[in-house]
C-alpha cells in the first residue's frame, strides 16, 4: 500500500493553488465501473467524499449547515470536517473515536467537503474493509477484502484539544502510529533554535533547546511496541525528552516542520519486522537482487567533462562492469539494471524497475562536474537521500534532478520539501540504517582502494532515490571536469577500480545484511 502510494503522489501533476476540476476518477469495484467528478489543489487530487459514497451506495448523512460527512459502514463510521486534516473512525463495536490525520485538510468547494482521495485511501479501506489501489492516476480498483481492519494502520493518539495552556512553549504532543514507526509532533508555539539526540540502553534522549513545556501534556505511558514510555523533564533553559525505546527501534530523526513552530521526531522500526517470522517471509527478505541504475543516458549525456567526455558513458561503463563482476562472483545474486545501453530512462522508472524486481540494494551511479573546466575538485562521494545539510549537496541534487527536463511529464515529482521529506523519509525508515551502513562501507573501500581521494557520505535530496523502496546509495564517482578525474573514469582501469571497489563494499555489506536478519528475525 505505502509504496503504491508514493507512485501516486509522484504521478500526480503541480498546478495552481486553486482547485480546477480534473479527469473524472473511475472507480472499478466488482467488475462494474463507476466515475466520481475530481478536483486538483497544489498536485493533490480531492472527489467529493459524499459523491463518493453515493456513487458506491454508501450509507452516508451530510450535515448541510456544518459541511460534516459522515459514512456508515457495518461496522465502522467515518466522519469529516471540511477544511481540516482529521479523518475520524469510530469502530461500532467499542464506540472509541480514533483520529487519522492527513498530511493535507481536506477542501470546501461548492457546499462540499472534498477529500483527498489517495491521503484517505487508508482510513476508507478500514470502514469498507477492502483494499483500495490507484491503477493509474485516475483508476481506482477495489481489490481483496481485508478481515482485520484495524491491524497494521496508522492511528494517531491524543489530538490536543486540551484546554490552552499558559507560560509555556511546549503544548503538548501527537503520536500517530506507522507501519514501519513512530511520528511524534511536538508542538510549539516558539521557534526551537536547536536540537540533539543520543541513544543509550534503549533510551531515546532529544534535548530541544531553548524552550519548556507543560509536562504533564507530554508525558506519556504505554504507547506501542517501540515506545513504552515518554518521560519530559525541563532541564535548566532546555527540554528533554526522554523515550523508553522496545527492541524493535531501529533510528530515528528530528525535523523542523516548515511554516510552524513544531518539530517531529520520528522513530523507526527494524526492517524485519517480528511478525515476519515464518519461512517465506525469510525468504521475502534475502538478499538476492542487485539493482545497478547507470545515471543518464540516451538524449540525457549528463554532465560533460574534459575532453568531452560524457558521464552517461562514464556511468554505464561502470554498471556494467560492477554487473559482471556480481554475476561472476556473486552469483546467487540478480543484477538488475535500470539501463544496460545508451537509451534515456526516467528518473521514477528507475525506482520502479528496482521495486518490480523485488531489489535489495539500489545503486545508483554518476560522475560529479564543476561550471568550470578543468577545476581542482576531485574524489568520490557516496549520497543518502535525506534534506541536505549543505549548500553543495544540495546543488548537486539539484544538478542531476534536473535531467526530468528531458521527460515527457516533468511535473510529476513532488518539490521535495522539508514536509515531503518527512513523508519520504518516513517511508524510506526503516531502510536508512543498511543504507548508511552500505554507504559508510563503500566510503571506506575508496578511501583505501582507490587512487582518488573519497570526500565521505553526504545526504541530499535525490528524486531518482526517492522511488526505491529498499536501501538505496548514490554515488558521485569523482569529477569529469578535473583532468586527473576524468581520465581515470574514462579509462576501463579506472571504471573497473571503481566497480572492484563497489563490489567489495556490496560483499561486506550483503555480511552485515544477513547478520542483522539473523538477529532481527
Ligand atoms: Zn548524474
Amino acid at each position: 500500500m505505502k509504496k503504491y502510494f508514493y507512485l501516486v503522489l509522484l504521478l500526480l501533476p503541480l498546478q495552481c493553488t486553486f482547485a480546477q476540476q480534473v479527469e473524472n476518477i473511475f472507480i472499478v469495484k466488482d467488475s462494474e465501473t463507476k466515475s466520481v467528478s475530481a478536483w486538483q489543489r497544489e498536485g493533490i487530487v480531492y472527489v467529493s467524499l459524499a459523491e463518493f459514497a453515493e456513487v458506491l451506495s454508501i450509507n452516508y448523512y451530510e450535515n448541510p449547515s456544518t459541511g460534516k460527512v459522515e459514512l456508515k459502514s457495518n461496522y465502522f463510521l467515518l466522519k469529516t470536517t471540511p477544511r481540516n486534516p482529521y479523518i475520524i473512525v469510530t469502530p461500532r463495536s467499542t464506540g472509541e473515536p480514533k483520529v487519522y490525520q492527513l498530511p493535507t485538510s481536506t477542501y470546501w468547494k461548492n457546499d462540499e467537503t472534498l477529500i483527498p482521495i489517495q491521503f484517505t485511501l487508508d482510513a476508507l479501506e478500514i470502514i469498507l474493509e477492502q483494499e483500495l489501489k490507484f491503477e493509474s492516476p485516475n483508476k481506482l480498483i477495489f481489490g481483496k477484502k481485508i478481515s482485520s481492519p484495524l491491524a497494521d494502520k496508522e492511528w494517531m493518539y491524543d489530538v490536543p484539544d486540551l484546554p490552552p495552556t499558559t507560560g509555556y512553549d511546549i503544548t503538548g504532543i501527537t503520536i500517530t502510529e506507522k507501519v514501519n514507526g513512530t511520528l511524534i509532533r511536538v508542538h510549539s508555539k516558539k521557534r526551537i533554535p536547536s536540537y540533539f539526540s543520543s541513544l543509550e540502553d534503549d533510551e531515546l534522549t532529544i534535548i530541544l533547546r531553548k524552550v519548556n513545556a507543560d509536562i504533564e501534556r507530554t508525558n506519556r505511558g504505554e504507547i506501542s511496541n517501540l515506545i513504552q514510555e515518554i518521560d519530559t523533564r525541563n532541564v535548566g533553559t532546555d527540554v528533554e525528552f526522554k523515550f523508553k525505546v522496545g527492541s524493535n527501534y531501529s533510528t530515528s530523526e528530528v525535523m523542523n516542520v516548515p511554516e510552524s513552530n513544531d518539530v517531529i521526531i520520528t522513530i523507526h522500526n527494524k526492517v524485519f519486522s517480528k511478525s515476519d517470522q515464518n519461512k517465506k517471509n525469510m525468504e521475502k527478505w534475502e538478499f538476492d537482487v542487485v539493482v545497478i541504475d547507470a545515471g543518464h543516458g540516451g538524449k540525457d549525456p549528463g554532465a560533460i567533462g574534459i575532453d568531452n567526455v560524457k558521464e552517461k558513458d562514464i556511468t554505464l561503463g561502470i554498471a556494467l562492469k560492477l554487473g559482471n563482476i556480481i554475476k561472476k562472483d556473486m552469483p546467487d545474486v540478480k543484477v538488475v539494471y535500470t539501463r544496460h545501453n545508451d537509451t534515456f530512462i526516467d528518473l521514477y522508472k528507475r525506482g520502479k524497475i528496482a521495486n518490480e524486481n523485488s531489489g535489495k540494494l539500489f545503486i545508483s551511479i554518476h560522475c560529479n562536474s564543476t561550471k568550470k573546466k578543468p577545476s581542482d575538485a576531485s574524489g568520490a562521494e557516496v549520497y543518502l537521500l535525506r534534506p541536505g545539510r549543505t549548500e553543495e549537496a544540495i546543488e548537486i541534487a539539484e544538478t542531476e534532478n534536473s535531467v526530468i527536463k528531458y521527460e515527457e511529464n516533468p511535473q510529476r515529482y513532488e518539490k521535495l520539501t522539508d514536509e515531503n521529506f518527512i513523508l519520504v523519509s518516513m517511508a524510506h525508515s526503516a531502510y536508512m540504517k543498511y543504507s548508511e551502513k552500505f554507504a559508510e562501507l563503500l566510503h571506506k573501500d575508496f578511501d583505501l582502494n582507490l587512487k582518488m581521494k573519497s570526500r565521505g557520505v553526504k545526504q541530499a535530496g535525490f528524486y531518482v532515490l526517492v522511488g526505491a523502496s529498499m536501501p538505496s546509495v548514490l554515488i558521485e564517482t569523482g569529477f569529469i571536469s578535473n583532468k586527473e578525474d576524468a581520465k581515470f573514469l574514462n579509462s576501463s582501469t579506472g571504471q573497473n577500480q571503481i566497480a572492484e571497489s563497489i563490489f567489495s563494499a556490496i560483499k561486506a555489506y550483503r555480511k552485515y545484511y544477513e547478520d542483522a536478519m539473523e538477529a532481527e528475525m
